[in-house]
Formats: C-alpha cells, sequence, structure tokens
C-alpha cells in the first residue's frame, strides 16, 4: 500500500514510511492511495476471532509488504496482551440500542493506548529493520503524553521526551507521566500553555539541521498508523452488532477527529454505518462547520472534558481531501486559505455532502455532570466526562431502530474531581495505578523557549556518547 499526501506535494511513502515520517513534508497528511474493502463474505468470517487476531486482519492490507502478516499478528497479540479486560475492547450495553465500546483498558486508561501500545511495536520492528534511531518529542495537555511514554519507555532505538504545560495537566494526567522512570524518557513541564508546548515543538520540526541531526519523530494523531490501529475496533463492535448485514450508528467525543475519521474509514472497508454523530464540548467548531458551513477558529475554553479542548481539528483535513473527490489542489487551496484567515472555504456541496454522513452535537459542562450522573442513576454505568457527552449525543441523535455505538474514550478514574461533581464519589483507579499518588516524579522544569528545549533534546539523545 502506497501513501499519498493530502496536499499532492510530497512524495509517496509506504506504511513503514508513513509511521516514522508522521506529518508529509508539505505539510499534508498522509493517506492511503485508496481504501481495502472486505466482501460480505470477509466481513461475516470476523466475526467472534480474539481482537488482537481481527485487529491484525483488519490492519494487513493498511501495511502491505512493509511488515509480514505473522510479524503484524505477534506484534498486535502482545500490544493488547497488557489491557485488563479480556475481550480488549468490550461493549456494554447502557440503554435500548446504546452501547459503551470501552476503548480504556489500556494502561493508560485512555483509547490512545489503542493505538500507540501497538505503534511502540511498530516503531521498534521497523527501525531495527533499517538500523536507525529516531528522538520522539511531543506535547500534551494530557493523555497522549502518558500513552505515548508507556509505549515508548525501555524501547531500544527510541528516546522519547513530552512537554506539558506546568499546572495544567490534572494530577492523574501529570503522575501518569513524570512516574515513569525510563533511560530513554524525559519529561519536561514548560512555563506556558499547550499551545505554548506545540508551539516549541513545531519550531523544532522546523529546523531542519535540528530535524536531521537527532533523527526527530513525532507520535500525534496524525500519524496515519495511528488510525489504522483504532480502524479495528470500529469494525469488532459493528460485527458483535450484527453488521454487515444490519446497520449501526457511531458517536465519537471528539477533538482532533482522529478516533471519527478511523470510524468513518471502517465504513469505507464495508461496515454499513448510517450516521457518524460528532460530539463536542464547548469548543464546538466541528458543530458550527456542521450545522451551519461555519470552520471558524474561536479560542480555546477549557472544559470537564479536557481531551477534547481544541482549537482546529487536525484530522479533518482527510475528511476534507475525501470530499473534495481527493483533489490535493483544492485541498491545499481549503488549508491555506484556513491558515491565512481563520476560516475555512468549505464548498457548499462538500459541506451538504459530509452532512448526509455527519451531525453534530455540544454540551455543555454543567449537562456534562447531569448525563453523567443520569446514566448512573438510570443504567448503573458509570462514564467519564468524555464518555457521557458521546452517550448524550447518542440519545439526541441516533437512528431509531439502529444501534449506536458511542465510542468511551476514558476510564472515570482519570477525571476523579468531575465524577465527584456528578456523582458524589471519586471512583478508585484500577489495581495497576492503585499507588499512583505515592509513586515519586520525574521531570524537570524549562522557560518557555524553544532554543532552550532544542538544547535539552540535544544533551538527552547524545547522553550516552
Ligand atoms: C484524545 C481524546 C479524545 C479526542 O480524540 P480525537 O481522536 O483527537 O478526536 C477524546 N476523549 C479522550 C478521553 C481522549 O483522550
Amino acid at each position: 500500500m502506497d501513501y499519498v499526501s493530502t496536499r499532492g506535494g510530497a512524495e509517496k511513502l509506504d506504511f513503514a514510511g508513513v509511521l516514522l515520517a508522521g506529518l508529509a513534508s508539505d505539510g499534508g497528511l498522509y493517506m492511503p492511495e485508496s481504501w481495502p474493502v472486505f466482501s460480505k463474505t470477509e466481513l461475516r468470517a470476523l466475526r467472534g476471532l480474539p481482537y488482537a487476531e481481527l485487529a491484525a486482519r483488519v490492519m494487513a492490507p493498511f501495511i502491505g509488504d512493509a511488515i509480514p502478516s505473522v510479524a503484524l499478528q505477534a506484534m498486535c497479540r502482545s500490544a493488547y496482551a497488557g489491557f485488563a479486560h479480556p475481550a480488549v475492547v468490550p461493549l456494554v450495553q447502557v440503554g435500548t440500542g446504546c452501547f459503551a465500546l470501552e476503548l480504556f483498558h489500556g494502561p493508560t486508561l485512555a483509547f490512545k493506548d489503542l493505538a500507540l501500545q501497538l505503534a511502540g511495536h511498530l516503531f521498534e520492528y521497523v527501525l531495527k529493520a533499517r538500523d536507525e534511531r529516531v528522538c520522539i518529542v511531543g506535547a500534551t495537555s494530557g493523555d497522549t503524553g502518558s500513552a505515548a511514554i508507556e509505549a515508548m519507555a525501555g524501547r531500544a532505538r527510541i528516546d522519547i521526551t513530552i512537554l506539558h504545560p506546568e499546572g495544567k495537566t490534572s494530577e492523574v494526567q501529570r503522575r501518569q507521566m513524570t512516574t515513569m522512570r525510563a533511560d530513554n524518557v524525559m519529561n519536561i513541564a514548560v512555563e506556558g500553555n499547550f499551545d505554548d508546548c506545540q508551539d516549541i515543538v513545531k519550531a523544532l520540526f522546523a529546523d531542519g539541521a535540528f530535524r536531521s541531526e537527532v533523527k526527530l519523530s513525532a507520535v500525534n494523531s496524525i500519524n496515519f498508523a495511528r488510525i489504522a490501529a483504532q480502524i479495528p475496533y470500529y469494525v469488532a463492535a459493528a460485527l458483535a452488532l450484527g453488521a454487515p448485514d444490519a446497520p449501526v450508528a457511531i458517536s465519537v467525543p471528539t477533538g482532533n477527529f482522529g478516533n471519527v475519521l478511523a470510524a468513518w474509514a471502517a465504513s469505507r472497508m464495508g461496515i454499513p454505518v448510517q450516521k457518524f454523530i460528532v460530539a463536542s464540548n464547548r469548543n464546538d467548531i466541528l458543530v458550527r462547520f456542521l450545522a451551519g458551513n461555519d470552520m471558524s477558529i474561536q479560542g480555546v475554553a477549557p472544559s470537564l472534558s479536557p481531551s477534547m479542548d481544541i482549537q482546529v481539528s487536525s484530522n479533518f483535513e482527510r475528511l476534507l481531501f475525501e470530499f473534495l473527490g481527493r483533489n490535493d489542489e483544492k485541498t491545499r487551496y481549503v488549508m491555506a486559505s484556513f491558515r491565512d484567515t481563520g476560516k475555512m472555504p468549505v464548498p457548499d456541496t462538500v459541506w451538504r455532502a459530509i452532512r448526509r454522513e455527519f451531525v453534530g452535537f455540544t454540551l455543555s459542562d454543567k449537562a456534562t455532570l447531569a448525563e453523567i450522573a443520569r446514566t448512573y442513576r438510570e443504567a448503573g454505568y458509570l462514564a467519564d466526562p468524555h464518555t457521557a457527552i458521546g452517550l448524550a449525543a447518542a440519545r439526541a441523535f441516533g437512528p431509531v431502530g439502529t444501534n449506536v455505538i458511542v465510542a468511551a474514550t476514558a476510564h472515570p478514574a482519570k477525571f476523579p474531581d468531575a465524577m465527584a461533581q456528578a456523582v458524589d464519589f471519586r471512583p478508585p483507579l484500577p489495581p495497576h495505578l492503585a499507588d499512583l499518588y505515592e509513586r515519586d516524579e520525574y521531570f524537570t522544569r524549562a522557560p518557555n523557549d524553544w532554543t532552550n528545549i532544542a538544547g535539552r533534546v540535544r544533551n538527552f539523545v547524545n547522553r550516552n556518547a
């Protein structure tokens, strides 16, 4: 399988190349040259497989010749063996036709583990085959950093540095990052906010000399390998609810649009999906777009669902590219206007076509707390604030008579303060994290200055030289 950039100005790469490159060199996002399609018979044959086995089969066409299928199967088995539930991604009924797809049984209690645990193995495999190393640098507002650190800690050919905004992540989120003690992990608390951290990372990537000197790489959700690893759980859930012989709807609590895009990809591959429900908190850029073709940037406001506090949904560019008929010239034009004006000029016909498949939903913090309380009272189910928004969205927009899969993206224990407000108690952390508050933390502080961070990363990479 070859991958092309949504902006048409970067070389084609295979899966291994896309994994290591992340962003395309023209600023675009890599997309598979075509979507693999499974026939109904092929899909039915996947029903009931153990999750790791199903994941390897669904991902195989995206990986193509880059990794032999036996190696891929072994990596999937070992990536998901550490999950705290035998089904890896259990589907739990919480109402009539409403099913929570629990994606939070991995080591850091959020869905990002599904992709990143596997990515750790994929990176190691590809780097070994090429006899190369990489230095991963990322910025996090919470969940991505810990999931990336858990996935990469102790890996011989990888160094990882994660920047977080000092004092601006939740304590659970910070401790999940900083209590990891491994030679190849560096945590830096930056005196600034999340946008400052992200700007530092961008500046490091923009410095070509530095980039090649330390072999900089990224694991953010614009990496197509992460999207590919998120498709199988939608396939598994839909099959369990009768697909391909019955359609489903899918509701996804959304930030960068990566997880929704993976659901949409499952439909490209042959899963019948009647509706995609895009669930947001007060940061509702996608909801405004779907309601009135208004994709315009506003400031980020903090909410009880911090992993969805975004200004721009980067992965939307992939959907745009598809709905523009895979026209990279038009995609480049729309994205350039968006960058220059803060408003995305999506042609009306394209907006209408997207609206036939997608609907947007937004929920305030107050209503999110009420939804958590209601779901607990009526169904006995404890949903974290992100999942609660997905559940409310499913109730508002789930098509009558069709089962709705709601992506349950985080474990409620990850957001104890919000849970205490909603249901008057703090859900306990699972056993593997029970002593999180007693563990020692390892991190350094740094000023909001990218050259300072560049120096630290360089020293870290050369620490054994
Ligand atoms: C990252 C995250 C999201 C948003 O996912 P995207 O793929 O960026 O849309 C939602 N919920 C939780 C708990 C997350 O960690």
